[in-house]
């Protein structure tokens, strides 16, 4: 009998993979599914990147690299985030990971034990409880209600904060809901954080190109009251279409940058090359093909929210950010989960319950809009019929 940790079996799971399996199982039965499930852009790396990754290796770029990221890499990161967001950020503090994701495991693991409680979003990407349970500590949501626009309440955020509180996560843009927080709330949280000079705060602000009806993404980076105990995560997963070429960054506080690259040391050593040198290309070149992917998005966007309102049981919010819809389907007398599989099973269309995202969620699924606008009309008319 095999003795494994038990911290272990704490380990929860995103269940998008899940549903991505199991869909793909229905397609190769022959079964016609459309994948509204899983959240990445349904365009292709744009050329240019991908020749740059090609030239990497074709020009020999087939070793380790530094842990933290190669120079110019970490140099293109401070730039693009000088540019995008009129701060001013030393290469030195960014560390260069494979995707959004390590950046979490290394902060929860970094702050996270018995007896220490970290605040993360509820409903919120899953990962966070996950790791949160894993380190030992206890997970504190910090509810997301519709009413609010899925945004925060700073109030209520501070209202949670205790002695035991080390690291507050917040994720704007928004998944599964694809609700923004607005500039107010924000700055009436970083306020009232000087209260609580021991709380770090990691912001997770993968989808900070993806804000719609003019709205202006607000990064924790401009707020330099909290510079000293902040995590910045963002990466190029969403924005250039890169989920399969695991490239994400951080910008970690002096204090805490050189655990994190002992993190990477312990943990992968250092992203892939010709990953680096593609994202480089990506930062550095021209940005159109992200401005088309947004226009696109948004359109699909807009589509979607009137097209699910108008099906019987569902309300569906303005999805100000990212790519995701989330309606609140109480009135079809369904479950989260009991929605999921059945417009799964009989309608052939893969969507993610709403409690995939913690407790918060029941009531709501989610639909990502990353797809076409035929397949998302052909998806909410099989949902209606299948009512
Ligand atoms: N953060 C959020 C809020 C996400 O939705 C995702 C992916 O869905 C990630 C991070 C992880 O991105 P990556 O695929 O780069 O690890």
């Amino acid at each position: 009998m095999l003795h494994t940790a038990e911290s272990i079996n704490r380990l929860g799971t995103e269940s998008a993979f899940d549903v991505l399996a199991q869909a793909q199982k229905l397609a190769a039965q022959g079964k016609d599914i459309i994948n509204l499930g899983i959240g990445q852009p349904d365009f292709r790396t744009p050329d240019h990147i991908v020749e740059a990754g090609i030239k990497a290796l074709r020009d020999g770029h087939h070793g380790y690299t530094p842990a933290n990221g190669i120079p110019a890499l970490r140099e293109a990161v401070a730039a693009d985030l000088g540019k995008r967001h009129n701060v001013s950020v030393n290469p030195d503090n960014v560390v260069v990971v494979p995707g959004g994701k390590p950046t979490m495991f290394f902060a929860v693991l970094m702050f996270g034990e018995p007896g220490a409680e970290i605040m993360y979003p509820n409903p919120g990407f899953p990962i966070y409880e996950s790791v949160i349970n894993y380190s030992g500590a206890t997970p504190v949501p910090i509810a997301l209600k519709e009413e609010n626009g899925f945004a925060f309440d700073a109030e209520a955020v501070l209202a949670q904060i205790t002695p035991a509180t080390r690291l507050i996560i917040i994720n704007s843009p928004a998944n599964p809901t694809g609700g923004v927080t607005p500039k107010e709330e924000i700055d009436r949280l970083v306020a009232g954080l000087a209260d609580h000079p021991h709380v770090a705060i990691l912001s997770d602000e993968i989808y900070s190109q993806m804000l719609y009806d003019g709205r202006e993404h607000v990064s924790l980076l401009q707020y330099p009251e909290i510079r000293d105990r902040l995590i910045m995560l963002d990466g190029w997963s969403k924005t250039y279409a890169m989920t399969g070429w695991r490239l994400g960054y951080a910008v970690w506080p002096d204090a805490l940058v050189d655990h994190a690259v002992r993190l990477c040391i312990n943990d992968h050593s250092c992203v892939n090359a010709a990953s680096q040198y593609a994202g480089l290309a990506a930062l550095t070149g021209p940005q159109d093909a992200v401005h088309e992917m947004v226009a696109a998005f948004d359109q699909r966007r807009q589509i979607i929210v009137s097209e699910l309102n108008r099906i019987p049981g569902f309300r569906c919010a303005d999805a100000a950010g990212a790519f995701y819809a989330f309606p609140n389907i109480e009135g079809t007398g369904l479950t989260a989960r009991q929605a999921q599989d059945k417009f799964l099973n009989e309608a052939g269309v893969a969507t993610i319950a709403g409690t995939s995202f913690g407790a918060w969620g029941e009531g709501y699924i989610r639909f990502s809009y990353a797809a076409s606008i035929d397949s998302i009309q052909e998806a909410i008319r099989r949902i209606r019929e299948c009512l």
